[in-house]
């Protein structure tokens, strides 16, 4: 580029994309990525960005994450940006459990109006597909909306959740059909009630009972199970928040053999332990369970070795008391007076708010414990989750014709997470006190500024909503590879 003026130029940063860490300059004009170019280049801009001393990193996307509770799309897009993140892909489901009707697709339609009025970042959307859902109808309408993946649960049988073997089978060869994916929560749903009901019978309802009752080895059972369904039925699969250690070599195995099988872990799931629920019961609780140090050190080892290809947050936005209060309804959570932290763990919500966190936590302990280098970090939480939900390249990468969703990383800042000074409504945070070198500080979508000085500059109304295209997924003959 030599004669026209762009409008922003990001100068003299160190731009990190899956393959290099070169100092380059970048220059955006309207919404879109114009020119990269070795700095000091001679691009002329109406703004220029000093990005010395700082990555410059593609916005990351959340491809886990449940905004359905206390923190909705606003509330819980307005955290992912504090922490990096530009892209997220919710799941969406039938609401029939709350009582409201509709079928899935009705459901992602509303979803998908109100999240245009009310998120901050540009948004996919996953589907979950339960036992009562016509997936003969909706697998192939959603596809053509844009929603390519359905997420399935292999567990939670009594809250009506889980997928019964036969209707995955059914959901997979549609969604293979039609150039989908699946995606499933790989766990024995019926060996965990057995052995949940076995500890309630004895009286064992405390928190040191929780992971007992949902051993690894129900994630292994289901993570070989749902992979033989995929290859039967020749369907893309993608495993969500990988937790177990033996469940890397399983899954290893189908892809050997030819199999489009990817994989995601969590952060969570890299730097926590069953010695975080211990501490603070309930708060902690997740499906699957925290595991040991072993597991996260198996995270971190699928992670450098290819096995793993994605991060993501499995972020659920609930408060203390909803935590505690398992399934009641928020009208009986304030009526609560008050938290009964020994009350039965058997009982309490699932789930976290671990989205913010995520780019801090992974950075320190990946990058600055030497675990990934800075490229596998953009691979993993930028252009991997990308290609396989068939957004890439419009997301997760800084190239000429990409969208501007840019992040500046300081390396050398150091900051302490904490519940106060999270941007969700939840409450808590169980990465406390944990301290952090290394912070987002800027961020831009589609070239308009997101994060600056500490505060959100964007409003809510100006996010897209992003179909997935099935002929760019990882698993599309002429799709973008992961790496
Ligand atoms: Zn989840």
């Amino acid at each position: 580029m030599t004669s026209t003026t762009a409008d922003i130029l990001i100068s003299g940063g160190l731009l990190v994309s899956g393959s290099s860490t070169t100092k380059m300059d970048v220059a955006v004009t309207g919404e879109k990525i114009i020119d990269v170019s070795p700095h000091p280049s001679n691009i002329e801009a109406k703004r220029t960005i000093d990005a010395t001393g700082l990555y410059v990193l593609p916005g990351l996307i959340d491809a886990h994450n449940h905004p359905i509770n206390l923190d909705k799309m606003d509330s819980f897009t307005l955290s992912a940006a504090f922490g990096g993140i530009t892209t997220v892909i919710p799941f969406m489901q039938n609401m029939r459990s709350r009582g409201i009707e509709g079928t899935t697709s009705e459901t992602i339609d509303r979803f998908i109006e109100e999240s245009n009025e009310i998120s901050y970042l540009d948004f996919g959307v996953h589907a979950i597909l339960f036992g009562d859902d016509d997936v003969e109808i909706e697998v192939p309408k959603l596809i053509e909306n844009g929603i390519i993946s359905f997420k399935m649960y292999m567990t939670y049988p009594r809250r009506g959740m889980m997928m019964p073997d036969d209707r995955m089978l059914k959901a997979m060869s549609l969604a293979a059909e039609a150039g989908g994916i699946a995606m499933v929560h790989a766990e024995n749903g019926y060996c965990i009630d057995f052995l949940t009901d076995n500890f309630i019978d004895e009286g064992h309802t405390s928190r040191e009972y929780y992971a007992k009752s949902q051993p690894r080895i129900l994630e292994v059972e289901a993570a070989n199970r749902a992979a033989t369904y995929a290859s039967v039925t020749d369907c893309p699969l993608y495993v969500v928040h990988l937790s177990a250690r033996e469940v890397l070599d399983v899954l290893r195995r189908y892809r050997e053999e030819g199999n489009n099988v990817f994989t995601e872990t969590c952060p969570q799931y890299l730097d926590l332990t069953n010695d975080t629920l211990m501490e603070h019961g309930a708060l902690a609780k997740i499906g699957p369970p925290l595991r040991e140090r072993e597991d996260n050190i198996a995270m971190w080892e699928g992670l450098q070795n290819n096995v793993i290809d994605t991060i993501a947050s499995d972020f659920c936005g609930f408060s203390k008391a909803h935590k505690y209060a398992g399934g009641r309804s928020s009208a009986a959570v304030e009526a609560m007076e008050e938290i009964d932290e020994n009350a039965s763990i058997f009982e309490a919500s699932f789930g976290g708010n671990w989205t913010e966190q995520m780019l801090p936590v992974v950075y320190e302990e990946g990058v600055n414990q030497g675990r990934i280098t800075m490229m596998r970090l953009v691979q993993v939480m930028c252009e991997n989750p990308a290609k396989i939900f068939g957004l890439y390249p419009q997301k997760g990468t800084i190239s000429p014709g990409s969208d501007a969703d840019i992040v500046l990383f300081d390396p050398a800042m150091k900051h302490v997470l904490s519940a106060e000074a999270q941007h969700c409504k939840a409450d808590f945070t169980m990465f406390e006190g944990k301290e952090i070198l290394g912070k987002p500080v800027f961020s831009m979508q589609r070239g308009k500024t997101l994060i600056e000085h500490g505060e959100m500059k964007s409003e809510q109304g100006n996010a897209l909503y992003l179909p997935g295209d099935v002929n760019l997924t990882a698993s599309a003959p002429k799709g973008h590879r992961v790496k």
